[in-house]
């Protein structure tokens, strides 16, 4: 399961933007080309967290596509596919842009007593 390895270097910038807050959601950018599975990132990100601040944090996923461009007929498309192929000739070789990102885009807090807190710390 390739989602571990993400989860614990997002896990890494969560703890230090957190400072020692409880952490109650994230939200992460992922590019298409990860092939990413959200709910395994979800077990994943469980299993890494436990026990630090993040422990029990729901994650929200945001697919990025990617945009690429056709070889073969220049046609420019976008795909959220892990493996795209031109949707006018069905050539698989293309010039891909972006789709390869790993970002953590917002982290929302909860108080102490449990409830989710608003401040959403986003950049
Ligand atoms: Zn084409």
């Amino acid at each position: 399961m390739h989602e571990f390895g993400y989860c614990e270097g997002v896990l890494d910038v969560i703890e230090r933007r957190a400072g020692g807050r409880r952490v109650a959601a994230v939200g992460v950018r992922v590019g298409a080309l990860h092939r990413v599975v959200p709910a395994a990132f979800q077990q994943s990100f469980h299993l890494v967290a436990a026990g630090g601040v993040a422990d029990g944090a729901v994650t929200v996923l945001t697919t990025v596509p990617a945009r690429a461009t056709c070889s073969a007929c220049g046609t420019p498309f976008e795909s959220v596919d892990s493996m795209p192929a031109c949707p006018s000739c069905a050539n698989v070789v293309l010039d891909l842009e972006g789709g390869d990102e790993l970002v953590l885009e917002w982290v929302e807090y909860s108080a102490d007593g449990g409830d989710p807190d608003v401040s959403r710390d986003s950049r």
